[in-house]
């Protein structure tokens, strides 16, 4: 199975990718995922993305087209993948479909998560997330150990530095 996750930032794309990646053994597949990897690690790519990241704008999509391309082609997505914050813009919608159809994909589930903007922002504040493994934790409705470190993993659980109030409602916008 091929899904893609629609929804703005915070609508809970993460976390439902969590349930489908449990149900149907496929990877989740997140563009902000990988390139906060890339930052963290300062590789090239990451360099390039830091600042982009930072302001809340969108990274080029040429770049992000050919990082999912390398991605989707790796053996743990032969099965299916679900996309978790790609496509983001209609170029990319487009490099997408030359992609299935060159890899024979005609499966694809599209799923969209409608929330309002004033729920977002409250989510979004109170989201806490591990530096390692990236399981999310939310104040409110999930709350992290009283310890600070991810039960799944044991690393450190930070705010994302892009959820503050004028990253969000730029991300938002964008
Ligand atoms: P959110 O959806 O909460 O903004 P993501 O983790 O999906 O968070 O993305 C974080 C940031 O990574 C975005 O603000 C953007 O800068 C970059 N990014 C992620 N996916 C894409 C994409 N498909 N195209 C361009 N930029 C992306």
């Amino acid at each position: 199975m091929h899904f893609i996750l629609f929804g703005a930032p915070g609508a809970g794309k993460g976390s439902q990718a969590v349930r489908l990646v449990e149900k149907f053994g496929i990877p989740q597949i997140s563009t902000g995922d990988i390139l906060r990897k890339a930052i963290k690690e300062q590789t090239d790519l990451g360099r390039q993305v830091e600042a982009i990241l930072a302001r809340g704008d969108l990274a080029p999509d040429e770049l992000i087209l050919k990082l999912i391309e390398k991605r989707i082609r790796q053996s743990d997505a032969a099965k299916g993948f679900v996309l978790d914050g790609f496509p983001r813009t209609i170029p990319q919608a487009e490099g997408l479909n030359r992609l299935l159809e060159k890899m024979n994909i005609s499966d694809l589930q599209i799923i969209k998560l409608e929330v309002s903007d004033d729920v977002i922002c409250q989510r979004l504040g109170k989201r806490r997330v591990c530096e390692s493994c990236g399981k999310d934790y939310n104040l409110a409705s999930a709350p992290p150990p009283a310890s600070g470190k991810c039960e799944k993993c044991g690393g450190n659980i930070v705010k994302r530095k892009d959820d503050n109030k004028k990253t969000i409602r730029k991300r938002l916008a964008v």
